[in-house]
């Protein structure tokens, strides 16, 4: 069964009665989720049901050894993950045989992260499970728990092999949203090849952050990436403390002189001009408030104890960060107008109107344009009610109502935050998605989303967040200046009204199924009979097997006889390949590692790398020694590394017309290589260069989807002065960057080859191929939903007000050849060849 409903909905008590009901007759229970947190998060609830029979435990990489042993003999109720079952339990079935024997549940929670090649991998260990449960004499109950999805019973049929029943009717109570969809402006910036470069979702998102917080909203703020998420939380802290330095002389000023930084920030930059918050990230971790000690925690009402000196935080915060940036600062830190002057135009003018008239001229500033399904409207934060009554009791506290959520908190940091969020001593948290952030975050008034979360289902999943106790709440999507990000805000018609994403995977992926075959057979030796299990493909993929000697065929079945670990062959949340250990070089710490395929453009020398919400810089890397070495850095850029590709075709399995072109989807030979790499400024998105790198190429066999035009079609367009070459690699670029809409995967896992002559085809031709071994299922996806996907495409070309391409329609971060050649009139009449008229 699958419970396929929205944030919410009471799926996990739908599970848990069933499943306790399971433990108290004697039986036992797998529970499995994508995260330790979430399992640490469910045994805390479980525990405190407080029934007794029930003997729950998480299995994961942090059971300590000791435990292990009592988990497999007593505990009823398991909690771990697909890789803990992967490589700790299913290898050694035997020694949990009793466990197995009882099994009458095995729970799959939050399953809708499973998909493409991760998916893929599950799905064959969940087969293995079956295997060995089988073995056991048990045939334990799948229940599934998913956001919601279009096809549920298919997909959850897909994961684990078995038939279906889905339950879909979310009757659960709730409010209404207001869904607002929210395109950042173009800024004065110029990027690649002049592109107009647009306000960055960061950079808005820390301004409705801060704005919503003045106005009393508690707002959750969904960040793509960790150290955006802190840089989101710091320049909405930097802006709220503008505010009460503006409304309250008696504001604390800096009075010791703050510790220089090693590298002041130069003259005011594009980016202060333009509006970008003026912010630049020096060491984020030593501005957050710790959650150890949240402020305020007995009376939020209580005026006393917030101007009572037990708050000396935020008085640090505001010296921290207005020093290292604006070195004059130094000169006379007691000067108020000296600060003042140091915010730069913008916030200096905001304070001045604040100081004059707080209520109006909050208003003035706070009002925005927003696209709704209904049409635009304009619309203004709430004017906030406890500012003027309480200003001089709020204003020192202000800053810190917002905190940035890191990796790595322990349980009850996520409790004290949880208590601080219900108390309102935090209003406002930043944080990457909910999946690892393990917090009861419900009953907030308002969510933002920085960028499109990929697909529709985690936009709804992640707007539901916000809304408590009935109540009505807001929930905004800032674009991010991406092709797909602009086409949505653009389209509301593809968000509303829509069934929300299929979740792809394909578990016959041979590159997926050969590693699991090995294991299963190291498990219990494989016989015909187990064939049925493990997919029609599965007569081909063992042949090959044992044709590579990895299995031995015998008559009683197929063994596994090698000394080495069978699990080991299955990377199952990368790419395969040998891993590349990621090593700081002042303490020679392994910080962690990379597969070999992600190692060109993740830790490439001069790459920024994130692990844990640090940001690193790479020194090196060595590909020879497996190694790369990095040191903690806190650069205002990020990177991209950028590749150029050589795609052959192996075999055609498809073909269709399409408008007077043709479609075709087969398997491949790409070959990339990484030449480059694109630094951007982290709050503004302005490019700061190119930088050349030598890496050695790189074969992928995958599968893509491509399309063709004959000679007749495309000689007419040449004839009207169209640069058929930039038309194609305009077109190629922005179908990318649509896929995802259709396809459930990543820009990243997806990768494009266009041409104006290709060698194998003989004709104009733009593929789109998985960037994964073997295919993930996505480029199979684009062929059954091309006409509405090269729509899409076409859609948010259209859509873009540049004038020749930006990177909100047809330029790409990751392009090897610098953006060049790219036409976009021409890959819009390219299109039009290919699609029914507009
Ligand atoms: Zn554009
Ligand atoms: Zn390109």
């Amino acid at each position: 069964m699958i419970i396929s409903t929205g944030t919410a909905s009471g799926k996990s008590l739908a599970y848990l009665t069933p499943a306790i009901a399971s433990c108290l007759d004697g039986g036992t229970v797998l529970y499995l989720t994508p995260t330790k947190a979430l399992a640490a998060d469910q045994l805390r609830g479980l525990r405190e049901l407080r029934i007794t029979q029930v003997r729950a435990a998480c299995f994961d990489g942090d059971t300590p050894f000791e435990e292990r042993t009592w988990v497999r003999q007593h505990a009823n109720y398991v909690l771990t993950n697909p890789d803990m079952l992967h490589r700790g339990i299913l290898p050694r079935h035997a020694q949990w045989s009793s466990f197995l024997r009882r099994l009458r549940m095995v729970v799959v929670d939050e399953c809708h992260g499973y998909r493409g090649v991760f998916g893929s991998h599950v799905a064959q260990i969940l087969r293995r499970l079956r295997r060995a449960c089988a073995r056991y004499n048990s045939h334990p109950t799948f229940l599934l728990a998913s956001a919601t999805a279009s096809e549920p019973g298919a997909f959850a049929m897909r994961l684990t092999g078995l038939e279906m029943d889905e339950v879909t009717v979310d009757a659960s109570p709730k409010g209404s949203t207001t869904i607002a969809l929210w395109e950042p402006p173009l800024t004065e910036l110029r990027g690649e090849g002049g592109a107009p470069v647009r306000r960055t979702a960061t950079a808005e998102a820390a301004d409705l952050l801060a704005d919503l917080v003045l106005a009393d909203v508690r707002t959750l703020a969904f960040i793509r990436s960790r150290r955006g998420a802190e840089t989101v939380a710091l320049s909405a802290r930097a802006k709220l403390a503008d505010v009460a330095f503006s409304i309250s002389p008696s504001f604390p000023t800096p009075n010791t002189p703050p510790v220089p930084l090693p590298t002041p920030t130069n003259a005011p930059t594009p980016t202060q001009a333009s509006g970008a918050p003026d912010l630049t990230p020096e060491d984020p971790q030593d501005h957050l408030q710790d959650p150890r000690s949240p402020q305020d925690p007995q009376d939020p009402q209580n005026p006393r104890d917030r101007r009572s000196p037990q708050h000396p935080q935020s008085r640090q915060n505001l010296q921290d960060r207005r020093s290292p940036q604006h070195p004059q600062d130094l000169q006379d830190p007691q000067d108020p107008q000296n600060l003042q002057d140091s915010q730069g135009a913008q916030s200096t003018q905001s304070q001045r109107d604040l100081r004059d008239d707080p209520q109006s001229a909050q208003t003035q500033q706070d009002q925005h344009n927003i696209i709704t399904p209904q049409g635009p409207l304009t619309w203004a934060i709430p004017d906030a009610p406890n500012l003027p009554s309480s200003l001089d009791s709020d204003l020192t506290d202000l800053p810190n109502k917002i905190a940035a959520y890191r990796a790595g908190y322990l349980a009850e940091d996520r409790r004290l935050l949880e208590k601080a969020l219900r108390a309102g001593t935090i209003m406002g948290l930043a944080t990457t998605n909910a999946l690892e952030l393990g917090v009861d975050v419900s009953g907030l008034d308002a969510v933002l989303i920085a960028g499109w979360p990929g697909t529709r289902a985690s936009l709804w999943q992640q707007a539901g967040r916000a809304g408590r106790d009935g109540q009505d709440a807001l929930a905004v999507l800032i674009a991010r200046d991406d092709p797909l990000d602009t086409y949505l805000v653009h389209h509301p018609q593809a968000l509303f009204g829509q069934p929300v994403e299929a979740i792809v995977l394909d578990p016959g992926n041979p590159y997926v199924l050969g590693p699991h075959l090995c294991a299963a057979a190291a498990e219990i030796p494989l016989t015909e009979d187990d064939l049925p299990i493990f997919g029609p493909t599965t007569p081909d993929v063992l042949a090959d097997l044992v044709a590579q000697n990895l299995l031995r065929r015998r008559p009683a079945g197929w063994f596994w006889t090698r000394r080495e670990r069978a699990t080991d062959l299955a990377d199952i949340r990368g790419g395969g390949g040998a891993p590349i250990q990621v090593v700081e070089s002042s303490t020679g710490r392994l910080l962690g590692s990379v597969d070999e395929p992600s190692a060109h453009t993740t830790v490439h020398t001069g790459a920024i790398y994130l692990h844990q919400g640090e940001t690193f810089l790479v020194e090196l890397l060595d590909l020879e020694a497996g190694v790369a070495l990095v040191s903690s850095a806190n650069p205002d850029y990020t990177t991209f590394a950028r590749d150029i590709t050589d795609i052959s075709i192996l075999s055609t399995e498809r073909s269709t017309a399409l408008g007077s072109g043709t479609l075709h989807f087969g398997e491949v030979e790409v070959t990339r290589q990484v030449v480059s790499y694109l630094k951007r400024r982290l709050q503004s998105g302005e490019m700061l260069g190119d930088e050349p790198l030598e890496l050695p190429p790189r074969t992928l066999r995958t599968r893509a989807v491509w399309w063709t035009l004959p000679a007749s079609a495309v000689a007419p367009l040449a004839e009207a002065g169209i640069d058929l070459g930039g038309a194609a690699h305009a077109a190629e670029h922005a179908s990318i960057g649509l896929l995802p809409l259709f396809a459930t995967c990543d820009r990243w896992d997806i990768g494009g080859v266009s041409t104006e002559l290709h060698a194998d085809t003989g004709l104009l031709t733009v593929f789109v191929y998985d960037g994964h071994e073997g295919g993930a299922g996505f480029a199979e996806r684009g062929y059954a939903r091309a006409t509405d996907w090269l729509t899409a495409t076409r859609e948010a070309i259209l859509s873009c007000e540049c004038e020749r391409g930006c990177p909100s329609c047809i330029q790409s971060p990751k392009c090897g050849n610098g953006n060049e050649p790219l036409h976009k009139r021409g890959a819009v009449r390219l299109l039009d060849t290919l699609l029914p008229p507009r």
